[in-house]
């Protein structure tokens, strides 16, 4: 089973399930020719795709194009449905950064019949996250970065006061759609500068100096 860990704790909480949100930041939506949503897009990847910090990213034999999407990450600490904002707010249990590593070739095969992104988007080791620090030990203001370097260069770097849906609004939003579980993860999208990884690659990502992972693809 795979599990969030708690930075400076032994704690480790189960994962239950994985929800994305797609097209958070104006620049990215941009970069990629998207519209600009009303509502966030959602899917959702198995825990199958999780791997964490110090692990290694495997590229699929199915892409020649896949990309990193650096991504603020929620831990969800509780029960909720049909949860209102405070109470979404008081459901985010910790903070995490990941990736949310992309197939772009198969996503717009996919996108252009009119399919779900389930290949693209749910491969084994898709799905990188770093050790969570609680909000009881760090309140997030959402003017801290998060960042990704390949081999030693920036790549995205950008301020969560990006987001066009905050944490609380996404959390909202999906407790709508669906019940959230204690051991939920929410990845809220990523900023502008996604781009393609080699094999032989190192990546770097961070949320301001608060938590960070390291990985390389192979
Ligand atoms: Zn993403």
């Amino acid at each position: 089973m795979k599990t969030a860990k708690i930075k400076n704790s032994n704690w480790e909480l189960p994962i239950r399930k994985i929800v994305c949100v797609g097209r958070n930041y104006v620049e990215h939506i941009q970069e990629l020719g998207n519209e600009v949503p009303e509502k966030p897009v959602v899917f959702i990847k198995p825990t199958s795709s999780l791997i964490y910090s110090g692990d290694k990213i495997i590229y699929p034999e199915f892409s020649q194009d896949m990309h990193h999407e650096v991504e603020l990450v929620l831990l969800i600490g509780r029960t909720i449905k049909n949860a209102d904002k405070q109470t979404s707010e008081d459901a985010i249990l910790a903070y995490g950064v990941g990736l949310d590593m992309t197939l772009r070739d198969v996503q717009n095969q996919l996108k252009q019949k009119g399919h779900p992104w389930t290949i693209a988007k749910c491969f084994d080791t898709s799905a990188v996250i770093s050790d969570f620090i609680l909000k009881s030990d760090y309140q997030l203001k959402l003017d801290e970065e998060i960042f990704l370097k390949v081999n030693g260069v920036f790549r995205q770097k950008d301020s969560l006061a990006k987001m066009m849906f905050k944490p609380a609004e996404l959390v909202e939003y999906v407790s709508s759609l669906m019940t959230l579980e204690e051991g939920d993860l929410i990845f809220t999208g990523t900023p502008k500068g996604v781009s393609k990884v080699n094999k032989g690659d190192k990546l770097e990502a961070g949320l301001s100096d608060l938590v960070s992972l390291n990985c390389s693809v192979e």
